[in-house]
């Protein structure tokens, strides 16, 4: 999984226009210098030397293990919405307070704008779908639970939203056998997350920043002035660093931040293109993204030439044979949730890491024994619109327009230090098992 040159094959690759020429500068070869080294070059690490370039004039660098935006921002599933917790809204205004919860929120709304404007500022067609998202009840039982989530996202939070009765979603949007009436939230939309990082990328290179792809950092020196990035085919100094890694944070990091994250595996299978009445069997009209009321949730959207992603969390290894199981437990759940689907040929597989942490909060802000390190990581599987909003957070406070402490609560400081990390996978196989169960309820 952290192989960069095994080929991710998602469709967005096939359907993306390559990177423009120049773009990206191919492996860092002899040294080099700058004031600020980004490590990452997805969402996070791309939208922090876009703005560190274009509103501080900073002298900024990427360094990318594999093509830029290889990791979870070239392959996710393109779902722009909030919010990047693991917490219920719930746990979030217990833990935090109703101010701190607001503003948090509020932050996340702002992030959903950042992008569809990025998008607008900079040319970037990334076929934005939907005007809103919706969250669907897998099953009778969960109407009452998106009912407190329309209380909380609506009552408390100033979001728009709305309810929609099983009759009304089959009407207007589709029919399923795990639909039973939906929440419709008017913040978010759907977009192509490879044409997204690719056009990031490409903003930022106009603004100034130097972009390495196929440049993983194997080495970090911390010398007299400052930090030494040393990679295969050279090295990097700069006075500042930025750690974008997210859920690919190779073990370099890992005494300050892998221990403290959990990289988890989100799984996608796309199908061939639709005509017309197939979809009209499922009575499908809609092109919001859905996800559902499942924890091991599932999450789906019509692709703008009808073909039908569809995305699920499950596999521990990684390994290639389980991805094929993987895969073939998708087609089947996909077909009893959409039986009219269920022959339906499907043309693409792939995963990629989301990351979470133990706070279940993302983390943005500076090491506390350093504060020439900076991180923006783990945003629990919500990093469309978070990671671009975190990455021109950390050009901010960089840039010296805001301080951590102006920060939301739930972004401040490092997540805890996972007690027993090598025992990471077995906290999540208890975790899946748990899910699955609350799941059949
Ligand atoms: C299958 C899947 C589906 C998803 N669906 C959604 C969705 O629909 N909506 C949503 O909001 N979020 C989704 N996510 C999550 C979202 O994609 C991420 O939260 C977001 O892209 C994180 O961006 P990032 O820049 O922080 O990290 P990434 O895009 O993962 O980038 C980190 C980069 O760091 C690089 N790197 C790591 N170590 C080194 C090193 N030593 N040297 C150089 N480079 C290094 C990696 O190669 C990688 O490219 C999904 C993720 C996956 C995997």
């Amino acid at each position: 999984m952290y192989d960069a040159e095994v080929p991710v094959g998602s469709f967005w690759e096939d359907e993306a226009p390559p990177l423009a020429e120049g773009v990206d500068l191919g492996p860092l070869a002899n040294e080099m210098k700058c004031d600020v080294a980004v490590i990452g070059g997805g969402y996070t690490g791309l939208s922090a030397a876009y703005h560190l370039a274009r509103d501080f004039g900073v002298d900024v660098c990427v360094l990318e293990a594999g093509p830029l935006g290889w990791g979870a921002s070239g392959r996710n599933g393109g779902f722009c919405t909030l919010p990047p917790m693991g917490l219920s809204y719930g746990q979030l205004i217990s833990r935090y307070g109703m101010d701190e919860a607001r503003r948090f929120i509020a932050s996340q709304v702002e992030a959903v704008d950042l992008v569809a404007g990025m998008a607008r500022d900079n040319d970037i067609d990334i076929q934005p779908q939907g005007q809103g998202t919706l969250h669907v009840a897998h099953a009778p039982g969960r109407f009452a639970g998106l009912k407190e989530e329309a209380e909380f996202l609506g009552g408390k939070f100033g979001l728009s939203v709305s309810l929609l009765s099983r009759e009304e979603m089959a009407e207007t949007h589709y029919d399923s056998t795990e639909q039973f009436g939906a929440l419709l939230n008017r913040t978010g939309f759907g977009l192509q997350p490879l044409r997204f990082a690719r056009g990031l990328a490409a903003a930022a290179a106009r603004a100034g920043a130097r972009l390495y792809g196929r440049s993983e950092v194997l080495r970090w020196e911390r010398t007299g002035d400052g930090h030494r990035l040393i990679t295969a085919g050279g090295s990097l100094r700069a006075k500042r660093i930025i750690v974008a890694t997210n859920g690919f944070t190779r073990p370099l990091a890992d005494a300050k931040l892998g221990n403290r994250l959990i990289p988890v595996l989100s799984n996608i299978i796309v199908t061939r293109s639709m005509n017309i009445h197939e979809l009209m069997a499922q009575n499908w009209r809609t092109d919001y993204p859905c996800s559902n009321t499942r924890n091991l949730l599932f999450y789906y959207r019509m692709l703008p030439d009808h073909r039908f992603l569809f995305g699920a969390r499950g596999d521990l290894t990684g390994r290639p044979e389980d991805g094929a199981k993987m895969r073939s437990v998708m087609e089947r759940r996909l077909g009893e949730v959409f039986p009219h689907w269920k022959d339906i040929q499907t043309t693409h597989y792939w995963r990629g890491f989301v990351c979470m942490n133990a706070r279940l909060t993302p983390a943005i802000g500076q090491m506390p024994d350093d504060e020439t390190v900076y991180f923006g990581l783990a945003y629990h599987g919500d990093g469309v619109s978070a990671a671009p909003w975190s990455g021109w957070t950390l050009a901010r406070l960089i840039g010296g327009r805001i301080s951590v402490r102006d920060l939301p609560a739930p972004f401040r400081g490092l997540p805890p230090r996972i007690p027993l990390p090598s025992l990471r996978r077995w906290y999540l196989r208890a975790a899946l098992g748990l899910y699955h169960l609350q799941d059949k309820q």
